[in-house]
């Protein structure tokens, strides 16, 4: 039995279009904390000069990331801004010169083991390029390596809009094929699945043809049913292994990545560019020209609205409709891991008015998990920490399939958010008390 969640509208408009460039920002604004873990130490103050590549902000601690300048230019000032998560966060502001030099010292790793290939993906700023942020070099840096059974890539792209995964299967696709080579090389990995929905004829194509010029190397296509590219669904799906609650996929022997992820790893290696631009998907009901674009990273979102033609959106998100987080402005930048802009109309942006339950049950046959956001909403609303952790809601994804498929518009995926919140609480409390 495969996991499946539901049917939804795709609204891939932009998959035929290639980036194209957007025009040098005014100012570009860099936060320091562009991914899981602790923010970067700003290592630039107002005044400096800097380029494309230089080193403006380095990892604090194990779990960080490095940041480097997305332009060549002059750093205005350093100020706090607020993210879309509500927390501040420093960032450095760059007024570009628009010549975009390189920065001197870049140049193609030297890598000739694991240790150097980890110490490289740190440099390289790299972080999950599917949304999640996570420091890459974090996530291959296995203590054993035997454990690696399987490297998942996951190029599912389910979310509705969001073709910048798309876009790098079709032209990206020897980077993604040299990422798997250095994965085989200096980890050695022996066998790699490519999970890809089957609504990407052209990818699964491009990718096979790739495929059967590299040993250990298969696509997996999955049909298009939301959220095929969750990373417990995809890597059942595509292995039939269960990664354990509360557990990790290697608990179940394998590795998940990123399809862009990875070409940006196969492109470092290649370039020692770090990561400083994005193909950023920018589409919605509030656009008038879709676009793939690509902008340097701390563009601000409004400078993307505008190249697109968007027209005063109520609602700006950071990725798509299903999963994404509502920008507090549009003056918030471009970050490493926003791979689209949705921006909805006021009729897609009002929210539906919420009924009561009628125990119709569509939200548990829907949810991939076979969770019961129904008992969820009761226990939280109870503050039942017992109950919500007898339901699993820890185990929740946040996928909104069980909020899109229900007759009376509950704010289910909402709740279920805050009752993981409450659960953390409950939980820690028990710990104290033992
Ligand atoms: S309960 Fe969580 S995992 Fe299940 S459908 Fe709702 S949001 Fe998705
Ligand atoms: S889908 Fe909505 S109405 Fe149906 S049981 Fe779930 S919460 Fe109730």
């Amino acid at each position: 039995m495969k996991l499946h969640g539901t049917k939804i509208p795709h609204n891939k408009n932009t998959a035929d279009k290639a980036p194209v460039a957007l025009p040098m920002p005014a100012e570009v604004v860099i936060p320091m904390s562009m991914h899981i873990g602790r923010p970067a130490k700003p290592v630039v103050k107002r005044g400096d000069e800097v380029r494309v590549g230089t080193l403006i902000g380095e990892a604090d601690g194990f779990i960080s990331a490095p940041v480097h300048s997305s332009v060549s230019g002059k750093v205005l000032r350093l100020e706090d801004i607020r993210m879309s998560s509500g927390a501040f966060v420093t960032a450095v502001v760059i007024e570009p010169d628009g010549n975009q030099t390189p920065d001197e010292n870049i140049k193609p790793p030297e890598v000739t083991d694991f240790e150097s290939f980890v110490d490289a993906v740190r440099e390289s700023g790299a972080v999950g390029l599917g949304g999640a942020g996570f420091p890459s070099f974090v996530k291959l840096s296995v203590r054993d390596l035997s454990a690696v059974e399987v490297v998942v890539i996951n190029a599912a792209e389910c979310e509705p809009y969001i073709t910048s995964d798309t876009r790098t299967m079709l032209d990206k696709t020897e980077y993604i094929f040299k990422g798997i080579d250095a994965l085989k090389k200096y980890m050695g990995v022996k066998k790699f699945v490519i999970g890809i929905e089957d609504n990407k004829g052209q990818c699964v194509r491009r990718l096979n043809e790739f495929c059967s010029k590299t040993e250990g190397v298969e696509t997996y296509v999955v049909s298009s049913v939301y959220p095929q590219g969750g990373e417990k669904v995809l890597v059942y799906n595509t292995t039939g292994r269960v990664i354990p609650q509360g557990g990790l996929p290697l608990d179940a022997g394998v590795i998940v990545i990123n399809v862009t992820t990875l070409a940006f790893v196969g492109e470092y290696l290649e370039t020692g560019v770090p990561l400083v631009s994005k193909v950023v998907t920018v589409d919605g009901t509030a656009v008038s020209e879709p676009k793939n674009v690509i902008a340097p990273i701390g563009t601000p979102i409004k400078d993307l609205l505008s190249f697109c033609k968007a027209e005063e959106p109520s609602k700006i998100l950071y990725g798509g409709p299903m999963m994404g987080i509502a920008v507090p402005s549009a003056d918030a930048p471009v970050l490493k891991m926003t791979n689209a802009v949705v921006a909805m109309d006021e009729k897609e942006a009002t929210p539906p008015k919420t009924t009561p339950c009628i125990n119709c049950g569509r939200c548990l046959t829907h949810c991939p998990l076979r969770l019961d956001p129904r008992a969820i909403s009761r226990a939280y609303k109870l503050k039942s920490g017992e109950d919500l952790e007898s339901l699993c809601v820890d185990l929740c994804m946040e996928c909104g399939c069980c909020s899109y498929v229900c007759p009376a518009k509950r704010p289910l995926v909402q709740t279920n958010k805050l009752a993981k919140a409450a659960l953390r609480d409950y939980k820690s409390k028990k710990e104290d008390k033992k």
